[in-house]
């Protein structure tokens, strides 16, 4: 059996109460790919309730706070979207960072532990547009190529979107490479030696900006996908 876990670290583009006088960016900054993953907590929950998975999600600015960011990293926090003391930024972490990274990796420890075979998905998106570049990738798995599990759970995923989705452009480790900073990484670092395969989604922003058709039938092509995956039974032994 395989047990799937779920995470959204970049859900939403809410900015606490608390928080509002902090804020230095406009409106335009935080409705934009640079204050929220858009259209990934969707797909997130649509995943969490079709695989009947838990799913760790968050609706808090990466503006504010990076969520995928590892203990110390020097972009958790954006200065120029809002002020903040060493103090905050404390608070910040107490208050969003560190459960969330706690919860993922408390789900992982439990179903490894009950001996199960565990996939951890992290579910995110990007702008189809950067520095003025189109990124022609639709939808990217980010995965450590070094892990053998991983890479052989990434063809699969392939094998099975394309075959539901014929045309669209998967492609591995693109629009980033799976080996960058984020709370994978941290969960490989954690659980790499255990029997624990480890992907992020990367979504083409241009879907949930698009019309509903083409985005719902993405959905469903990764949740069926997904489904399949946690049933397949090389996946299973190998
Ligand atoms: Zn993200």
């Amino acid at each position: 059996m395989i047990r799937l876990i779920l995470s959204c670290e970049h859900g939403g583009n809410d900015v606490p109460d608390e928080w509002l006088p902090r804020r230095r960016c406009d409106d335009l900054v935080l409705t934009s790919h640079r204050g929220l993953d858009l259209g990934a907590l969707e797909l997130a929950r649509e995943l969490a309730q079709a695989c009947a998975a838990p799913l760790v999600f968050a609706t808090v600015t990466r503006l504010l706070i990076d969520l995928n960011r590892e203990q110390g990293s020097r972009t958790m926090f954006s200065p120029e979207a809002f002020e903040l003391d060493e103090d905050d930024r404390q608070l910040l972490i107490e208050r969003y960072w560190r459960p969330h990274h706690e919860q993922v990796e408390s789900l992982l420890r439990q179903a490894l532990d009950a001996g199960d075979r565990v996939l951890y998905l992290s579910v995110h998106s990007f702008t189809p547009v950067f520095d003025g570049r189109e990124r022609k990738v639709d939808l990217g798995l980010l995965i450590d190529p070094g892990r053998a599990i991983d890479a052989e759970l990434a063809r699969h995923f392939a094998t099975e979107f394309e075959r539901r989705r014929p045309g669209l452009a998967i492609a591995m480790n693109e629009p980033y490479s799976g080996l960058e900073e984020g709370l994978d990484r941290a969960m490989r670092a954690r659980f790499g030696d255990r029997d624990c395969m480890i992907l992020t989604l990367e979504l083409n922003q241009r879907f949930p900006q698009g019309d509903g058709a083409a985005w719902r039938a993405l959905r469903q092509a990764i949740t069926a996908t997904v489904r399949q995956l946690l049933e397949d039974p090389e996946l299973q032994r190998s």
